[in-house]
């Protein structure tokens, strides 16, 4: 899917502020690529997405694919949609992924296909895309066995 136009990821994240610093990380979202703003001149990954390097005060800021490993940070779980009258019929869990690119380099996604109770801080995670409302959406699954009991 190439050629994903502005009003593309207008439209399609109508819920979302998207502006300069953060338009090609949705893009790529709608072609199941996680993008992130990584600076050229030093190399350290900008995130949250903001046009300015915090380590060299480089402007070149390049969006850039991340390889989709790291490990769970964080993690808690989410009762309810944005609608606070709309229950989820379970709570979803939903993690601070730190990326394996940089520390401290953290994701905010859910974490699917393991049970909740096998969620563990620092389990390694992959990328994987699962669908939300018709849209790919990023989320994280264990990238090894999952540990029962405690
Ligand atoms: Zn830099």
């Amino acid at each position: 899917m190439t050629g994903v136009t502005d009003a593309d990821v207008f439209a399609a994240f109508p819920a979302v502020l998207i502006d300069r610093d953060n338009i090609e990380h949705y893009r790529g979202l709608l072609q199941q690529r996680l993008l992130i703003n990584r600076c050229s001149s030093c190399g350290y990954w900008v995130y949250p997405h903001r046009p300015l390097c915090p380590e060299c005060w480089s402007w070149d800021i390049v969006p850039t694919e991340v390889r989709g490993e790291g490990f769970v940070f964080l993690c808690t779980l989410i009762h309810q949609e944005r609608d606070p009258d709309a229950m989820l019929p379970e709570p979803v869990p939903a993690a601070a992924v730190e990326l394996v690119e940089q520390s401290g380099l953290r994701y905010l996604a859910p974490i699917v296909n393991c049970p909740r109770e096998a969620i563990r801080l620092d389990m390694p995670v992959r990328l994987t895309w699962v669908d939300r409302g018709g849209l790919a959406s990023p989320a994280f699954e264990p990238a090894g066995p999952i540990q029962s009991g405690r």
